[in-house]
């Protein structure tokens, strides 16, 4: 090991140039083209990068500009995964201090779309995998590297790719938080369509289930009784009623405060016989689930979570609501529907959009421990395994967990203006997906 890690130390230099060229491409999802489901910039990239792999000796195969993959072949049958993406979120160069797509170094900060998010750990892994193939290593696992491209946008990337090719035994995805994720709660998004509102009655918020919203604005024939925060313009007709509160992710619904929670409260005061009203007001504004009678809790990921995320009136007065619910690791996608069945007046409809199971690999399971062991010998640290309200790529295969690259306490701007990676923590990632690798597929 000695070997490889002062190889991987000597060919930095050349890491952080091979990463620079990757951050080059635009891989902003775009049309479809021959061999590029996700658009021209996308294929080029994921080409370059199999490319450089098979300069380095790798076996590399490309599973129809879906993704892609690099491997070292292991002694055994048994497969070490690790999967990561190319793609990444839209980027406005006008609210970037540097653009994003030019890679430029500053202050010992890479700067770049996917410096992070994923681009940065993935080549660090490459370039891992690279230093143990000179240092002479024959792992027993064949080692191989998954490069989805489609992770932000639908996943379809991983679809395609394990339709074509089995999962490896054992993973992890350099795409989530240091030192390691080994539970990401179910999510259960849906939209209950409910009955009609009172005549005259309209309720409007939100965009996206995941994210709490900030304002929330409702019509009403009769005058409100509302508190702070909740703005009045009187019409001669009806009254526009304005609620703001503080946006936040749905995973995290107590970090934001609901605009739609006061209002409603205030409509199902005003109009008490209202059965969509009473029941928005008494069940689905309780973030716990507590009031709806849903509130699963373990002790392996803590309590579930509700998040009323949107609210749209339909001309005939019909109001559908849509809610993300997190639900502990313990439980499944057809014990939550029943649940929320159970629970919810039965002629209300519950629509399932977007539903993913938990995700759970016991902490004293060989692939945590070890994984757990890499971070804390080599950062000297004393850290536990993480819970999440999920979900990161890891998700997609099973026995996965997220390990990396963002290192406890770090100011984070995945997916913000301004990304970028430290010169000093890529140079540490590169180790820690070093010693990973070595000891999970010796
Ligand atoms: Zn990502």
């Amino acid at each position: 090991m000695e070997k490889a890690r002062k190889i991987l130390d000597e060919q930095f230099d050349e890491l952080v140039h091979a990463l620079r060229n990757v951050i080059c491409f635009d891989t902003e999802k775009s049309a479809p083209a021959p061999d590029a489901p996700f658009g021209t910039n996308i294929k080029r990239c994921l080409d370059y990068t199999l490319e450089l792999a098979a300069s380095f000796g790798l076996d590399t195969y490309n599973c129809d500009g879906y993704a892609g993959h690099a491997q070292l072949a292991g002694s055994g049958s048994e497969v070490l995964g690790i999967l990561g993406h190319l793609d990444v979120v839209p980027a406005k160069p006008s609210e970037w201090k540097y653009p994003p797509y030019a890679a430029e170094i500053h202050d010992c900060k890479l700067y770049g779309r996917g410096t992070m998010d994923d681009k940065g750990p993935m080549i660090a892994c490459l370039y891992a995998l690279k230093a143990l193939k000179e240092s002479g290593f024959t792992p027993s696992k064949t080692i191989r590297i998954i490069f989805g491209c489609d992770e932000e946008s639908g996943m379809a990337c991983v679809e395609h790719y394990f339709s074509k090719m089995p999962y490896p035994t054992v993973s992890f995805s350099p795409d989530g938080d240091f030192p390691v994720i080994n539970r990401e709660k179910g999510i259960y998004q849906f939209d209950i369509v409910c009955g009609k509102l009172p005549d005259g009655v309209t309720i409007t918020a939100g965009e996206r289930a995941n994210v709490v919203p900030s304002l929330c604005t409702a019509v009403s024939p009769i005058r409100l009784n509302t508190g702070a925060h909740i703005t009045c313009d009187a019409g001669t007709k009806a009254h526009t009623y304005t609620a703001t509160g503080k946006a936040a992710h749905g995973s995290t619904p107590d970090e934001g405060i609901n605009a739609t929670h006061n209002l409603l409260h205030a409509l199902a005061d005003a109009f008490p016989d209202n059965a969509t009203l009473k029941f928005l007001d008494d069940s689905v504004t309780d973030t716990t689930g507590s009031k709806w009678h849903i509130a699963l809790c373990d002790r392996e990921s803590g309590r579930l979570t509700c998040n009323l995320g949107v609210l749209r009136t339909a001309s005939d007065g019909t109001l559908t609501a849509t809610v993300d619910i997190r639900f502990p690791v313990t439980y499944t996608c057809d014990q939550m529907y029943e649940l929320l069945r159970t629970n919810t007046p039965s002629e209300f409809q519950i629509v399932p959009q977007h539903i993913s199971e938990p995700l759970f690999v016991p902490s004293d399971s060989a692939l945590v421990t070890t994984l757990m062991n890499v971070y804390n010998s080599e950062m000297h640290t004393n850290l536990q395994p993480l819970a999440i309200g999920g979900g990161t790529y890891s998700r997609c295969l099973p026995n996965c967990v997220a390990f990396g690259p963002l290192f406890p306490g770090e100011a984070q701007t995945i997916h913000m203006p301004d990304e970028a990676i430290s010169l000093g923590n890529l140079r540490t990632m590169s180790l820690l997906y070093l010693e990973a690798i070595y000891r999970l597929s010796r």
